[in-house]
């Protein structure tokens, strides 16, 4: 039915069961590691829940998926409270929504509409977030991003990747967390997925889930995509299994510092790169929107031969005097939003299939 035509008591039913129906698809995505719909479908529920929203404020519960981040970290892992939150992304979706997210930054900030502001634009990897701790320029700790307060300790795990460094190199602050995205390209994942059907690969000796007449035990998991190829390979009991796959990382931001190497965010990526960590190439700054939405074209143009999976391109306003300004609503920055590609041009996501051995 239209939002435009529910009832208060029809909405106030709709939310109920769009709090329930999404943490469901939460928990198994996120803790599972095993998504029950496809992204595009998930993104029409999330979309239709702030519609309702919008039409019927005083509706908004408590559980809301709006308000929500991620999913709690699994029992599997101790838990790391985050010193800075890890929060998801707005999302835009044409040109226009972009338009406005710039109109919303400027009102903001009070910047005349011919005032300069300078924005980045970088793919958005799809993988899962992962938070480093450095201390003296050292690793002390990894963790997921969870609910965003609180996420699951992997810091063995983490000390497994090569792309992360375990001490930073050059000068770095006391105390600097590192952020990015843990992915896994496509030809490594098939070459996974393929080591996992003949039962080739460490995890297939140990039962990752109790047998039941359901589920016998000794299954052997081939992955749904790449994204959860990675967030299945990182979250793992064993260290070694997760040294056995073939892991990478992009450091794009940072959590708490000591102190901040640099006044924008483009510098402060080009720092992070600096302490041995890669960094996209394809991150640009923008003076203008048409430079952004130019960008966009083009890393859309290369998403087929990019060799792994990005979901849309990130902007984010480059001036941290102004982010910090700007500063967060409840489940994301102000002052960054994703631009989606359009769903008809996303890769197909093939089901998990479960080979029994
Ligand atoms: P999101 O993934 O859309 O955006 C936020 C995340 O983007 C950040 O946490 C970060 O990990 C990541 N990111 C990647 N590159 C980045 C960059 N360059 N700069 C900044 N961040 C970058 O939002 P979300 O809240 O993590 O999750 C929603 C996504 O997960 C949607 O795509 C949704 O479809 C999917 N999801 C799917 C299901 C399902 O059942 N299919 C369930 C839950 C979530």
């Amino acid at each position: 039915k239209p939002v435009e035509e529910l009832t208060a008591d029809e909405a106030a039913e709709e939310l109920e069961r769009l709090a329930a129906t999404m943490a469901e698809y939460d928990r198994l995505y996120y803790e599972e590691d095993e998504p029950a719909v496809s992204d595009e479908e998930y993104d029409a529920l999330r979309e239709r829940n702030l519609a309702v929203e919008a039409r019927f404020p005083d509706l908004v519960r408590g559980d809301s998926p709006s308000l929500k981040v991620g999913a709690a970290p699994s029992a599997k892992f101790r838990k790391i409270r985050h010193a800075l939150p890890m929060l998801s992304l707005d999302n835009a979706f044409s040109d226009e929504d972009v338009a406005d997210f710039a109109r919303r930054v400027r009102r903001y900030l009070k910047l005349k509409d011919d005032a300069p502001l300078a924005i980045t634009a970088e793919p958005k990897i799809d993988g899962l977030s992962l938070s480093l701790r450095y201390e003296k320029g050292r690793l002390v700790s990894a963790a997921t991003r969870g609910d965003g307060a609180v996420g699951e300790d992997v810091t063995a795990n983490a000390r497994t990747l090569p792309d992360i460094p375990n001490r930073l190199h050059g000068e770095a602050p006391d105390i600097f967390e590192v952020r990015g995205e843990v992915y896994m390209t496509h030809a490594d994942f098939a070459a996974l997925n393929e080591r996992l059907a003949k039962g080739d690969d460490p995890a297939a000796e140990e039962a990752d889930e109790p047998a039941s007449a359901a589920a016998p035990a000794r299954k052997v998991r081939q992955f749904a995509n790449p994204r959860n190829a990675a967030a299945g390979s990182l979250r793992q009991k064993d260290p070694e299994v997760t040294r056995s796959r073939p892991l990478r990382f992009f450091a794009y931001a940072w959590g708490e510092a000591s102190e901040v190497p640099g006044r924008t965010q483009s510098e402060v990526v080009a720092a992070v790169g600096g302490f041995g960590f890669p960094i996209n190439p394809l991150m640009m700054r923008f003076d203008d929107i048409g430079g952004l939405i130019e960008h966009y074209r083009s890393i859309e143009a290369q998403r087929a031969t990019l060799g792994y999976d990005i979901d849309g391109v990130v902007y984010k306003v480059d001036d941290l005097a102004l982010q910090n300004r700007l500063g967060f609503v409840s489940r994301f920055p102000r002052w960054a939003i994703a631009h989606k590609f359009s769903a008809q041009k996303a890769t197909t996501v093939v089901r998990e299939i479960v080979i029994n051995v």
